[in-house]
C-alpha cells in the first residue's frame, strides 16, 4: 500500500469514527456468536440503555420487546448462516411511557480477512415518529373505513329506500345547469332510465305534457332564483301512457346565498289521481243514481197523484153508486109505505082493527129500514168526507126536547123514567140542529134500548163558560157495555153481543155516526160505563157562551113532524099523521099529472089522490109528461125526476118553454129519491115550485098540493 493510500484510507476510519460516534439518529450495534454485544455506538448506548458501557456483553434480545425476541434471534441465526446477506427486522423496545421503533439491517461479517463469519453488524435507525405517523394514518384509514361504512350504509337505506318508492328523488347542479343525480323511480314515472337522463338531460323537460311544460319550466327558473317550489304536472311516457308527478324543488344555497344545487322530490301520484278520479266517478254514478232515484219517486208520485185521481173518481163513483143505491132502495119502499099509509088512510076502504094492526106493523118495519138506509147512507157520506153540515144558533133545548120526544114513545113503552135538565136555561150553541138531534137521537134512543122495562135514563146539558163547552150527557142505568168490547162501539157494524142486536134492534151504526158528526162540529163523544149498573155518554161541542140575547132562529118545535125518512132513530114509532079524508078537504075538482115511471108508486099516489077526490093523469117518463101537459092542461104537476127516455128534469124545463104561457107556470112538484145535499136547491133551479122527497108521505103530499092548488 502507497503511502497515499494509506493515508486515504485513514481519513475513511476517521470520517467512520466521526459518523459512529457522532450520529444521533443512527444506531451501531455488533453482536458476537453468542448474541451478545461487542460494540454499541454512544447513540445506542443512550437510546436503549440507562447507564453508558452497560450493554457490552449483555444478551442482545434481552434488551428489545419479548414479542420481538424470537424474531432476533432468528436473524442473528440467519446472518451466521448466509454471512454477506442483509435481513431487514423491525424491533420494539419499551421505554418510559412509549415504545421505541426501529429499523435494523443485520450483516453477518468476519473479523478477519479471510477467517469466518465470527460477529453480526447491526444498523439501525428510530422510526418511532414515522410509526406514529403510521399509526395515526392506520387510525384514520380505520375512521374513514368507519365513516365509509357508515356512509355505505345510509346509502345503503337511502338506496332501498328510493329504490322501494314511487318517489324520485333528484338533484340538479346549478352551476352545470343538469340533474346530477336522479333516483331509479324515475325510471317508472318517466318510463325512461336515469342513465338515458343523464345522457340527454333534456329528457326531463320533454316527457312533461306540453300543456304542463310552462308550469314545470317555470318552477326550474323559481329554483334558481332560490326560491322553494311546489309543482303538479304530467309527464308522458313513450308509450304515452300519462303519470301525475307531484314536485316539489328545494334550493340549497351557499353562505353567500347563491344556489349551488337544487334537491327534488318527484312524487308520482298518479294512483292517487285515479282513486280520486274513481271516486269522482263514483259520486257521479251516485249522482246520477240519486238522480234515477228521484226520477223514480217523482214518477212514483206522479202514479200516486193518478191513482189519487183514480181513488177520488172511485170516491165519487161510490158517491154516486151510494146515492143510486140510496135511490133504489126508497123507490121501492116508498110503495110499501105510501101503499100502507094508503090503507090505513082507508084508501081502498074500510080498514078494520084486526088489519090496522099488520098495516101498522109493515109500516113500522118499513120505517125502520128506511131509517137503516138512511143511516148507512149518512155513514158512507162521512166516510167519504161528504157529508157536510151547516152551522147555525141553535137552542139547545129545543133540540133536546124534540130528540127526547122522538124517545118518549118507547120510553113511556117500557114504563122507563126519562128525565131532562139544562144549565144555564137558554144555553144558545152553533151546530147543525139536524145532525145534533141525529146525535141525541141516536144516544138516547141506545139509552132506552139498552135499558130494562122501568128503568131510568136522562139527559143533562151542561155550558162551562171557562172551557168553552157544552156538554150533552145522556145516562142510563141500563146493562151497561163490558169492558173488554167497550173500545170497538164507536167502530161501524159493531154490536156489544149478537144477543143484544137480536133482542134490541139495531145496525151498530149510530154510534159511529153520532161520533162523526161529533167531530165534524169540532167537539168529542167519550163513554163511561159499567156493566148492570149503566152508561153515560158525553158529547162535547165547542160553545162561544153569548153575553147578550141572542136571536136564535125559530124553535124547530114540531121536528119530529118534518122527520122524514132521514131520521136515524132506530125504532122510531110509525104513528101516521094522515088522516082520513076530511068532509071540509079541497073540493076535488083539480087535475093533476102524475109523472112517475115506478109503477107501484104511480099506482099508490094515483089510487090516494083519487081518493082524495083529484082528476089524476098518468105519464110513464118526461115525454109523455110533456104531451099530456100539453093536450090536457093540469092544474098540477108531480114530476119524478129519474125516468127513462126523458128525464124529469128537462120535461120540466121543456114545460116552462112552452108558448102557452098558463101552461109554462103550471106548479110542479118534484117528487125525488135523491136524498143527497143540494138536490132540493138544484131542482128548484130548474124550475120546480116544491121538492118533496121519497118515500113519500101521503099526508105530507096532500099538504103540499093543497098549497098550490088552493092558489088558483
Ligand atoms: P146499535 O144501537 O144500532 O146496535 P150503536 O152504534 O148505536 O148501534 O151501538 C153499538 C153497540 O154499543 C150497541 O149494539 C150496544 O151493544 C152498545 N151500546 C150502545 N149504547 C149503549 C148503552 N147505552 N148501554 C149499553 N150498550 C150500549
Amino acid at each position: 500500500m502507497s503511502r497515499a493510500q494509506q493515508r486515504a484510507v485513514a481519513h475513511e476510519e476517521q470520517l467512520l469514527q466521526h459518523l459512529l460516534t457522532t450520529s444521533e439518529n443512527i444506531y451501531i450495534a455488533v453482536v458476537d456468536a453468542d448474541g451478545r454485544y461487542i460494540y454499541v455506538n454512544p447513540a445506542f448506548d443512550k437510546r436503549f440503555n440507562a447507564t453508558a458501557g452497560e450493554l457490552l456483553g449483555t444478551y442482545a434480545p434481552t434488551t428489545i420487546l419479548a414479542e420481538d425476541r424470537p424474531k432476533l434471534v432468528e436473524a442473528v441465526t440467519r446472518c451466521f448462516a448466509a454471512p454477506g446477506i442483509p435481513i431487514r427486522i423491525t424491533l420494539r423496545k419499551p421505554v418510559i411511557h412509549e415504545i421505541l421503533w426501529t429499523d435494523w439491517e443485520l450483516i453477518g461479517v468476519a473479523s478477519s480477512e479471510r477467517g469466518t463469519v465470527d460477529r453480526v453488524l447491526c444498523t439501525g435507525f428510530d422510526i418511532t415518529r414515522q410509526h406514529a405517523m403510521y399509526d395515526a394514518l392506520l387510525a384514520s384509514q380505520a375512521e374513514q373505513k368507519e365513516a365509509l361504512a357508515a356512509l355505505e350504509e345510509s346509502n345503503t337505506r337511502f338506496e332501498q329506500l328510493v329504490n322501494h318508492i314511487d318517489v324520485t328523488f333528484w338533484m340538479s347542479d346549478t352551476a352545470l345547469g343538469r340533474v346530477i343525480y336522479a333516483s331509479p323511480a324515475f325510471a317508472k314515472s318517466w318510463g325512461h332510465t336515469v342513465e338515458e337522463l343523464y345522457e340527454r338531460q333534456e329528457i326531463f323537460v320533454e316527457s312533461i305534457h306540453p300543456d304542463d311544460r310552462q308550469l314545470a319550466v317555470s318552477a326550474l327558473i323559481e329554483q334558481e332564483q332560490g326560491r322553494q317550489t311546489e309543482r303538479e304536472y304530467r309527464v308522458v311516457q313513450p308509450d304515452g301512457s300519462i303519470r301525475y308527478i307531484w314536485d316539489r324543488g328545494f334550493p340549497i344555497m351557499d353562505t353567500e346565498g347563491r344556489v349551488l344545487r337544487v334537491a327534488g322530490i318527484a312524487t308520482d301520484i298518479t294512483d292517487i289521481k285515479l282513486a280520486a278520479a274513481h271516486i269522482r266517478q263514483l259520486n257521479e254514478t251516485l249522482e246520477q243514481r240519486v238522480e234515477q232515484r228521484t226520477l223514480e219517486l217523482r214518477r212514483t208520485s206522479e202514479q200516486l197523484v193518478e191513482s189519487n185521481r183514480e181513488l177520488e173518481w172511485a170516491a165519487r163513483m161510490k158517491d154516486e153508486f151510494l146515492a143510486n143505491v140510496s135511490h133504489e132502495l126508497r123507490t121501492p119502499l116508498t110503495g110499501i109505505l105510501a101503499l100502507t099509509e094508503a090503507l090505513l088512510a082507508n084508501t081502498y076502504g074500510a080498514i078494520s082493527d084486526v088489519q090496522q094492526r099488520p098495516l101498522n106493523m109493515i109500516e113500522e118495519s118499513g120505517r125502520h129500514l128506511l131509517s137503516l138506509i138512511n143511516d148507512v147512507l149518512d155513514v158512507a157520506k162521512v166516510q167519504a168526507g161528504k157529508l157536510e153540515i151547516e152551522l147555525e144558533a141553535v137552542p139547545a133545548d129545543d133540540v133536546c126536547m124534540a130528540s127526547l120526544r122522538l124517545v118518549r114513545e118507547v120510553a113511556t113503552r117500557k114504563r122507563q123514567q126519562v128525565s131532562f135538565a139544562i144549565e144555564p136555561i137558554g144555553l144558545v150553541i152553533r151546530a147543525d140542529s139536524r145532525r145534533l138531534k141525529q146525535i141525541l137521537v141516536n144516544l138516547l134512543s141506545n139509552a132506552v134500548k139498552f135499558t130494562p122495562e122501568g128503568g131510568q135514563a136522562g139527559l143533562i146539558v151542561r155550558g162551562d163558560p171557562q172551557q168553552k163547552t157544552v156538554t150533552f150527557t145522556v145516562w142510563d142505568k141500563g146493562i151497561g157495555i163490558p169492558e173488554e168490547r167497550q173500545q170497538t162501539i164507536f167502530e161501524p157494524f159493531t154490536q156489544v153481543q149478537s144477543d143484544f142486536s137480536r133482542s134490541y134492534a139495531g145496525t151498530g151504526l149510530g154510534l159511529a155516526l153520532a161520533s162523526r158528526l161529533a167531530i165534524l162540529h169540532g167537539g168529542s163523544i167519550s163513554f163511561e160505563s159499567k156493566v148492570d149498573q149503566g152508561s153515560k155518554f158525553h158529547v162535547v161541542l165547542p160553545w162561544a157562551p153569548s153575553t147578550g140575547k141572542e136571536a136564535a132562529p125559530p124553535a124547530a118545535s114540531s121536528a119530529e113532524d118534518h122527520q122524514t125518512g132521514e131520521s136515524s132513530l132506530h125504532s122510531l114509532p110509525a104513528t101516521s099523521s094522515l088522516r082520513p079524508p076530511q068532509e071540509t078537504a079541497q073540493p076535488a075538482t083539480a087535475s093533476i099529472l102524475l109523472a112517475e115511471d115506478n109503477p107501484v108508486t104511480s099506482r099508490v099516489v094515483t089510487d090516494f089522490l083519487v081518493a082524495q077526490g083529484f082528476t089524476v093523469m098518468q105519464a110513464k117518463d118526461g115525454s109523455e109528461a110533456l104531451h099530456l101537459a100539453e093536450t090536457c092542461h093540469p092544474d098540477l104537476i108531480l114530476m119524478d125526476i129519474q125516468m127513462p127516455g126523458m128525464d124529469g128534469v128537462t120535461a120540466i124545463r121543456r114545460i116552462r118553454a112552452l108558448p102557452d104561457k098558463a101552461l109554462a107556470r103550471v106548479p110542479i112538484i118534484v117528487l125525488t129519491a135523491h136524498a143527497m145535499q143540494g138536490a132540493r136547491e138544484q131542482f128548484l133551479q130548474t124550475g120546480a115550485d116544491g121538492y118533496l122527497s121519497k118515500p113519500l108521505r101521503l099526508a105530507e103530499l096532500r099538504k103540499c098540493i093543497g098549497e098550490y092548488v088552493l092558489h088558483r
